[in-house]
């Protein structure tokens, strides 16, 4: 099992190599000192930026139209060797986040990007002007974290039921996971662009950029030490043991694999995948003890091996039967149907341990939506769809004990459909045919 990759090796092999991706990316050095011209006083004066943080201006999207967007934090690019050399203008960039829109679309924007003449200063008071990261919060800048992978001390959760120290809580996951600290992931033939924060050791959050092997998920800052690493990597597959298997009809090769790998037994692999995870999830706990948790890992298996999709942690023990942790299908596979696989995954499991189960909340807004159409799935089709000449009225603990789903999901989704009734002090489910029949006729 390889570790993290040194850091230091790394940088020093690629400080010579201008075409390097991540030499744009080192961190930016103070400008050259310049003499003062008496005559050009006016120019000393500095600057006011255009735009400031708590500033609400219109900025053009990617597709070209215009969206209101909030200035989170300003920075200059360009303050490298290169510009000594050609006196290049500095780039200011602004960190905006679409107001009403999710801050996975959060991104930076050049300033030409901005229409200068809608800007509302309005909100400028509420921010402070630095914005920058208070240092007890920043992640760890000690490269030996890469090995140790210490949370700090914010990111791990409490189980408190005081509503003020957790909106406290809210308040401090929002200012650390404000910035995207990675821009986007190779990953096999994919890049991706990232959603959220992640905690990443310091040393490579200067990285707009992380190159993952795909098959043991250890991360790097270059291109060429994935490359190197491609030559000496072992694994083909996730390391745990295969637990379902999936054939393609006509050859009977292997298209789909789901292996459960161990978090004690397999503790840098997980870690990876719970950093990586983070990209795409915006409140993901992260536990980086994965000694409690069971991983399991989908892959799309070809002839270079088993292709990691997505996955889903699970306590090993759960008080409160809970089947899931987290949850997630990368973003290059989603729209494929994984999302609805993995969730009868877990609950297909939850069957064998002749247990009903829930996954863990707060479930992400992704999470949310794949969860309330695979119970309506499930109920729609497979209980009231199939089987609606029941010998005896169905009560909702027949319905949990036959799908494992736990009640209280049964009943909110049930509610959702407007299929029950609270009669005589116990709810009472009201299956209205049209409603199932469309729901079918729809598939
Ligand atoms: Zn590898």
């Amino acid at each position: 099992m390889g570790i993290l990759c040194n850091q230091h090796t790394m940088t020093t092999g690629t400080n010579s190599n201008t075409n390097e991706t991540t030499q744009q990316s080192a961190p930016p050095q103070d400008p050259p000192p310049q003499k003062p011209k008496a005559q050009d006083k006016q120019q000393q004066q500095p600057k006011q930026p255009e735009l400031m943080v708590g500033d609400r201006c219109q900025v053009v999207w990617r597709d070209g139209t215009l969206k209101l967007a909030e200035i989170i934090e300003r920075r200059e690019r360009g303050k490298s060797k290169k510009r000594k050399l050609d006196n290049e203008q500095v780039k200011v960039e602004y960190y905006v986040h679409y107001v009403q829109f999710d801050r996975r679309l959060d991104e930076w924007k050049p300033l030409d990007q901005f229409k200068l003449e809608t800007v509302d200063r309005s909100h400028r008071h509420v921010h402070s002007a630095s914005a920058g990261l208070d240092s007890s919060m920043k992640p760890s800048t000690d490269s030996s974290a890469a090995n140790t992978l210490e949370p700090t001390t914010s990111m791990r959760t409490t189980r408190s039921s005081n509503a003020s120290s957790l909106a406290a809580l809210e308040r401090e996951h929002h200012e650390i996971t404000k910035i995207k600290n990675i821009q986007s992931i190779v990953m096999g033939r994919w890049e991706v662009a990232a959603w959220y924060f992640s905690p990443f050791p310091q040393v490579y959050s200067c990285c707009d950029k992380l190159y993952v092997c795909e098959f043991c998920l250890k991360y790097m800052k270059y291109r060429r030490t994935l490359r190197l690493h491609g030559a000496e990597c072992v694994l083909r597959t996730p390391p745990g043991k295969e637990i379902y298997r999936e054939l393609d009809a006509s050859d009977n090769s292997t298209i789909v694999s789901v292996f459960e790998v161990d978090g004690k037994q397999n503790p840098i692999y997980c870690q990876n995948l719970c950093l990586l995870a983070k990209l795409f999830l915006d409140h993901k706990t992260l536990y980086y003890d994965v000694d409690p948790f069971l991983f399991y890992i989908i892959c799309q298996v070809d002839e270079e091996g088993a292709h990691i999709v997505g996955y889903f942690s699970k306590e090993k023990l759960s008080a409160e039967d809970y089947n899931l942790a987290c949850i997630l299908t990368f973003p290059q596979y989603q729209k494929s149907g994984y999302g609805k696989f993995i969730i009868s995954l877990s609950y297909e499991l939850s069957k064998r341990e002749q247990k009903v189960g829930s996954p863990e909340k707060p479930l992400s807004d992704l999470g949310k939506i794949s969860y309330r159409s695979y119970w309506t799935h499930i109920l729609l089709n497979d209980v009231f769809g199939k089987h609606t000449n029941y010998k005896e009225p169905l009560t909702i603990a027949d319905i949990s004990k036959r799908t494992a789903i736990k009640t209280e999901d049964i009943i909110s989704t049930l509610q959702s459909l407007g299929m029950i009734k609270f009669w005589k002090g116990q709810h009472v489910v009201h299956v209205q045919q049209n409603i199932v029949q469309r729901y079918l006729d729809q598939k």
